[in-house]
């Protein structure tokens, strides 16, 4: 049975030990962020807890974070397991479920309107302290919709709260968020805008995703969870949100408003830059009763944003390569260290001479915005150990036969490698780290897996 919301998903992390709650009142301003990153540092990467920080000082609710945090908790969310977690994500992706609009939920157990909405009635906590422009909604799942074609959108952006009432946006054009802001604001209109927090994980899971353009990503949650997802109206906007969601923020974004936002500890593992960006007004806030503040932790990798992203970006890539009709793809791993973003390593069962450059010019054409640097490997090598990556790169690669750079594709304007004039184009490079068709490689200096079986059956004999 698939979670009805957050907390029944919190209290499975908790009841298996991966969850814990933190009972000292703390400030939300350093202290919930510098706790939870000192987890991620302090423990090996499966073992880093959710947090549920029980008192925050100045306010009476909760602050979750770090739920989503690593691929067991990713594996329970989806209530699978956490060895194969891309093909619930292909089942979904080729196999939406509509959501349902009920009449009411637990979102609208209260609801405040007008000057009684003020955003600081919630501990929204500042994620890079001393650094960022102010605290910053993480996890927000954001409403918008096409004023074409009605279609929805939901994505994860982040909000830097400015005042009670307002938060700045950073909406980027090519986004799906910003392909719906630049058509309002052609219009002279204001864009419609409803953040859901704290909704049931699949609905967090499929706001990250990346999913095409016109996919609505509540669709997509419904296939993740194997049921439809329950939606309500919002009171002020023409949106829908999870019933069951802890907090919904209402409200709109006017057209060529501009107001300061950032910085932001990214994703890159770097202060992402202030400028002038899109206004959140605030209209109305509806929440349950002792709601739940959902947060992730995303700023240097490892972290949250990058665990969640790149898990659905593997789906994603998967999915690409039997679009593209590309053959003996094995497994695809998306990098954290690269931030879930930069680096795809490939494992193939090399078919032809050329087959591994087929994988990685596929790839960087298809996904102009990530792969900056794409690795393939043979189906022998673990492509998540980046200790057996490194052994395939460094004995099957000849440098200048098997790596190649392309100039001048688009980039990601969050890269801080790139020149500050030319954000928007990076270089990229693909590593067939395969041991190709021209010639035999000697055999593996190991023993032959019989050796292994013997010792194996003798096993208690040796008394080790
Ligand atoms: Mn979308």
């Amino acid at each position: 049975m698939p979670y009805h919301d957050m907390r029944e998903f919190l209290a499975r992390l908790e009841q298996v030990g991966q969850l814990k709650k933190v009972k000292a009142s703390v400030d939300k301003d350093w202290e919930i962020s510098t706790v939870m990153r000192k987890c991620i540092f302090d423990n090996p990467k499966e073992s880093r807890p959710a947090l549920l920080f029980e008192k925050i000082k100045g306010y009476s609710s909760t602050v979750a974070v770090g739920a989503l945090l690593t691929r067991t908790k990713y594996a329970i969310a989806l209530e699978t397991d956490e060895k194969d977690l891309v093909t619930p994500w292909l089942n979904a992706l080729r196999n939406p479920m509509p959501p349902k609009l009920v009449s009411s939920g637990p979102c609208k157990e209260n609801v405040l309107k007008g000057r009684d909405a003020r955003l600081s009635l919630f501990p929204i906590p500042t994620w890079t302290p001393g650094k960022d422009g102010g605290p910053y909604i993480s996890a927000g799942c954001v409403v918008t919709k096409d004023p074409d074609t009605g279609a929805r959108n939901v994505g994860t952006y982040r909000f830097m709260v400015r005042s009670d009432y307002e938060c700045g946006v950073l909406i980027t054009p090519a986004q799906h968020i910003g392909i719906h802001y630049t058509k309002h604001e052609r219009r002279g209109a204001p864009m419609e805008v409803a953040v859901a927090i704290g909704p049931d994980p699949s609905v967090c899971l499929a706001a990250v995703a990346g999913v095409p353009y016109g996919v609505d990503e509540y669709g997509v949650a419904g296939g993740l969870r194997g049921q439809p997802l329950e939606l309500v109206k919002c009171e002020t906007v023409d949106l829908e949100v999870p019933a069951a969601a802890e907090i919904v923020i209402e409200g709109e974004i006017p057209p060529h408003e501009r107001v300061e936002e950032g910085p932001f500890g990214e994703f890159t593992g770097f202060m992402g830059p202030k400028g002038q960006r899109p206004a959140f007004k605030v209209k109305a806030i509806t929440y349950r009763n002792n709601p739940i503040y959902h947060g992730y932790i995303s700023q240097m990798p490892p972290s949250e944003s990058s665990n969640i992203r790149g898990i659905a970006m593997e789906a994603a890539a998967h999915q690409c390569m039997v679009d593209n009709g590309v053959p003996g793809v094995k497994n695809i791993h998306v990098t954290e260290a690269g931030g879930a973003w930069f680096h795809y390593i490939v494992a193939i069962e090399a078919s032809y001479p050329g087959h591994a450059r087929q994988v990685i010019q596929v790839l960087q054409g298809a996904k102009p915005n990530y792969c900056k640097f794409v690795t393939v490997v043979d189906s022998d090598v673990d492509i998540f150990d980046p200790f057996q990556v490194e052994w395939a790169v460094t004995t099957r690669v000849q440098p200048d036969r098997d790596i190649f750079v392309v100039s001048d594709c688009p980039g990601f304007p969050l890269d801080p490698s790139q020149h500050p004039d030319r954000r928007f184009y990076s270089s990229k490079m693909g590593i067939d780290a395969t041991k190709g068709f021209d010639f035999e490689y000697p055999e593996i200096s190991l023993p032959d897996k019989s050796y292994f079986e013997k010792a194996e059956k003798r096993w208690p004999e040796y008394g080790i």
